[in-house]
């Protein structure tokens, strides 16, 4: 069985969904802090918190839990600056007390949800998995932290890991079952469709004036389902005694904000409104990722590669919940 941490999440949610079509099974363990109980239509539930060692305990005491994914993170890059303590004490300690727990019960592999924030500003683009990692902020810092961290456990205790530093998740479940649904919501392609639906009056886009083909910034959007496939292919990898390691995950290909919008225009045939407004701090011009070692490695090859097809699950998944928000009202 396979301990889905944070699997009530946008990422978790997706794939928990993969894993049980495949035949894995699965116990998601969430705090439903962020993550929603609707999302977790597959497998067993546990309502816990990763703070909470004795209720870990009890899970894997439960569980015959074989290998472990884990997606609990807070992951605001702003929030995290303000109130770092906070990102440190829930992506780090918190990991430490999951990876504790494992040890107690001879769980040796682990899957993790790193980022390309770990990297910081961008030296060489697209970016490999060997370029430095000098994070620029607090949530970096947490995943970089908790990287090492692995290797230690790795050395000490046998646990192995492989890292997955994703790119920009994006997308939703193509059936709509599962989708992106954060409170508050910052992040670009929802924060567009949103404006389509008319629950917003407009997009502000964080600087025009970046060194960058129209002034945007630029983006590697690598679609949801994409990296959950990884993550069975990362967890595959590691059955079959693969040594630990760290994975990019992205398309290799750059949009930029204004691409987006031109994009999400097309797909939902709505005109977006616009508003050009500062840069927001901390977000570097241009973040694009090579994933040939995966590609290689883990023989996965990203399904979703063009922009249009990510947005239209995006869309359709946007759409129903517009929808619902309907009919309860
Ligand atoms: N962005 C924007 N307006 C928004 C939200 C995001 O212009 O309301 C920009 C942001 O500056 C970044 C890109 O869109 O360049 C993607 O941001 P998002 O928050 O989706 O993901 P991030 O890159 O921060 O992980």
């Amino acid at each position: 069985m396979i301990l889905i941490a944070g699997g009530a999440g946008y990422i978790g949610s997706h794939a928990n969904k993969i894993l049980n079509q495949k035949g894995y099974e699965t116990v998601v363990y969430d705090n439903l802090f962020y993550g929603h109980r609707e999302f977790c239509k597959w497998g067993r539930f546990v309502l816990g918190d990763l703070a909470d060692k004795e209720q870990l305990r009890l899970c894997f005491k439960t569980y015959p839990i074989e290998a472990v994914m884990h997606y609990c993170a807070f992951c605001y890059v702003g929030e995290s600056v303000d109130h770092p303590a906070e990102y440190y004490r829930n992506n780090v300690i918190n990991t430490l007390n999951l990876l504790e727990v494992m040890v107690e019960h001879g769980v040796k592999n682990f899957i993790f949800s790193s980022s390309c924030a770990t990297y910081g500003n961008p030296i060489e683009i697209p970016m490999t998995e060997n370029h430095p990692q000098s994070p620029i902020n607090p949530y970096g810092k947490t995943k970089l932290m908790v990287e090492q961290i692995l290797k230690d456990f790795d050395r000490a205790y046998g646990i192995r890991h492989a890292c997955l530093r994703y790119f920009n998740a994006a997308g939703a479940d193509p059936d709509a079952e599962v989708g992106e649904w954060h409170e508050p919501e910052t992040h670009l392609i929802p924060l567009v469709l949103q404006v389509a639906t008319g629950q917003r009056p407009h997009i502000q886009v964080f600087g025009t004036d970046y060194d960058t083909p129209d002034g945007t910034c630029v983006r590697d959007y690598i679609h949801i389902n994409d990296l959950a496939a990884a993550h069975i292919a990362a967890l595959e990898y590691l059955k079959d005694g693969g040594v630990s390691t760290a994975f990019n995950l992205g398309n290799g290909n750059g949009f930029s904000v204004k691409e987006v919008i031109q994009t999400a225009e097309r797909v939902t045939g709505k005109s977006i409104k616009v508003i050009e407004a500062a840069r927001r701090p901390g977000d570097p011009p241009t973040l694009v990722g090579s994933a040939d070692k995966a590609r290689k490695i883990l023989n996965w090859q990203p399904r979703y590669t063009n922009l249009e097809e990510i947005i239209k699950t995006a869309w359709r998944w946007e759409m129903s919940r517009t929808e619902t928000r309907k009919t309860i009202d």
